[in-house]
């Protein structure tokens, strides 16, 4: 969906049920700026096919908005077809992980048949892993040509969550740091990350974006911003108040 006038997002793309997510692109005058890559290689093929027929010629860059499978799944795609792939130095994943990340989706198949086929194979085949081939350990200015992308680092709900804000649209792209609905997943860190997450939801919440494109759920516009922003914060802080993420038994 068109977000403003260079600001696009791509939601409800395939995630383990109950959880969607979420990716989108940034379109300038000579470069296209694709935030997050999807859980798989079918969500990248889409994420590029719309990215690339809407400024047709640009540089395709990528940027992953943190470590977690289900964002940066379609990377190797991308790779394969010559774009750079941005993300926070942290994101060094194995593929010993990543077929982990494999046998806990088809753990989470709920039909017993298909579990035993082994579906998860379908959902993720031709998926390969490939992880950021550009470091990006600070803040930083993304000209894609008459048009910024301010990256900021938004650590907290894992130490690589990265946010790109377009400030002359007035969009932002935070990634897991919010997610729409659904109960944030807290159990990546322990008080001190959560603690940290709160100081990234007030930088965030500093932007004052009409826009925020949040990692999972709907896209948020105008007062659902705030909301959305206070819903998680009210997650974190009942989590510090008990010492516990609400998703842990
Ligand atoms: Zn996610």
């Amino acid at each position: 969906m068109q977000l403003s006038e260079h600001c696009w997002a791509v939601t409800g793309l395939a995630c383990t049920p109950p959880w969607t997510v979420n990716a989108g692109f940034i379109v300038g005058r000579h470069t296209t700026l694709v935030v997050d890559t999807g859980a798989n290689v079918l969500a990248a093929a889409t994420i590029h096919g719309y990215a690339s027929l809407a400024r047709p010629g640009n540089r395709l860059r990528v940027i992953d908005t943190e470590k977690h499978f289900d964002h940066i799944g379609g990377n190797a795609w991308f790779r394969e077809r010559g774009a750079d792939v941005f993300g926070h130095p942290g994101i060094v994943r194995t593929e010993e992980e990543f077929r982990a990340e494999i046998a806990e989706y088809n753990r989470a198949i709920p039909d017993a048949a298909r579990r035993a086929l082994g579906e998860a194979a379908v959902f993720y085949a031709g998926t390969s892993l490939a992880l950021p081939n550009q470091p990006v350990a600070a803040d930083t200015v993304f000209d894609l040509g008459d048009l910024e992308v301010h990256v900021l680092l938004t650590p907290g709900h894992t130490p690589t969550n990265l946010t790109a804000h377009v400030p002359a649209e007035s969009v932002v792209y935070c990634g897991d740091c919010t997610v729409n609905g659904y109960l944030p997943n807290l159990d990546c860190g322990a008080a001190p990350e959560w603690r940290q997450w709160l100081d990234s939801l007030d930088r965030i919440e500093r932007l004052a974006a009409a826009v925020v494109v949040p990692g999972h759920g709907p896209v948020a516009r105008g007062s659902e911003v705030r909301e959305l922003i206070e819903r998680v914060r009210g997650v974190l802080g009942e989590a510090l108040r008990t010492g516990a993420s609400p998703t842990q038994p």
